[in-house]
């Protein structure tokens, strides 16, 4: 399995981009902005669209993918997530005003975009390599992880999420976990910001790391803009011990 970082900032900047990852060419894990560097043929070959929830900096690619498919495709994509969150972007943003509804177009019968529900808890095998599970975290609006697990190995995105024990209970129940990739969005400092907003703090998620019994390759995303290098200093002393990385847009994680 390789896995191309093709955004996972909190945010928008040169060189910037919002958390979007390519899974062997075929499968996304959220649309954020990072679509936006795929060229038609790379977005036509996308077949699977997994969403952790329904925030704008995770889902607006789609919008704009969708878009380029007309005569690009000759199979709906599928878009995976939870009902809460299906529900959410199909009132508010394929509503026929802030965008078109691309589950109705270019007619009923033949669409560009299929809107399927996946709930926590569980998992649709995909293609003939991957199961892919959906887990329940803790944000502002209903938000899952996804377990990507192959014979190979087993990574997971942990999406938006605060503090909470089902995150570690799942990561828990697994036979092996290979890679994590998970948020810490703010510095120590904005620690009251991030309870509010749901995000880890380097400090919050080096005390929640207590809670696993794997040791994967962490990999760290979500950080804001222009916070990068105070969480980098503070993830060195919270995460000692730890085997990190912070990813970059371009990041390729294999495995
Ligand atoms: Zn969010
Ligand atoms: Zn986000």
């Amino acid at each position: 399995m390789r896995i191309k970082v093709l955004g996972c900032s909190g945010g928008v900047g040169p060189g910037l981009r919002t958390t979007s990852l390519l899974v062997d060419d075929e499968i996304l894990i959220d649309a954020g902005t990072g679509v936006g560097d795929l060229t038609l043929k790379q977005q036509a070959r996308i077949r699977q669209i997994f969403l952790t929830h329904s925030h704008l900096d995770h889902v607006c690619g789609l919008a704009f993918m969708a878009d380029n498919l007309f005569d690009l495709i000759d199979r709906p994509v599928e878009v995976w997530s939870t009902a809460e969150t299906l529900s959410a972007i199909k009132e508010h943003i394929f509503n026929w005003k802030i965008w078109p509804d691309f589950s109705k177009l270019p007619d009923e019968k033949n669409p560009l975009v299929v809107f399927s529900t996946l709930q926590p808890g569980r998992s649709l095998e995909s293609g003939d390599h991957y199961k892919v599970t959906a887990f329940k975290v803790q944000h502002t609006v209903p938000a899952v992880g996804y377990s990507v697990e192959t014979g190979h190995g087993t990574f997971v995105f942990s999406g938006d999420t605060y503090a909470n024990d089902n995150l570690w209970n799942y990561l828990n129940s697994l036979s092996r976990l290979d890679k994590l990739m998970i948020e810490v969005a703010f510095p120590n400092e904005e620690n009251d910001l991030a309870e509010t907003s749901r995000h880890f703090t380097p400090a919050l998620l080096g005390r929640e790391l207590h809670k696993l019994r794997h040791k994967p390759e962490i990999l760290l995303t979500h950080h804001k803009p222009g916070c990068e290098h105070l969480i980098e200093d503070e993830c060195r002393q919270s995460l000692a011990g730890w085997s990190y990385r912070h990813l970059k847009r371009g990041d390729l994680i294999e495995i």
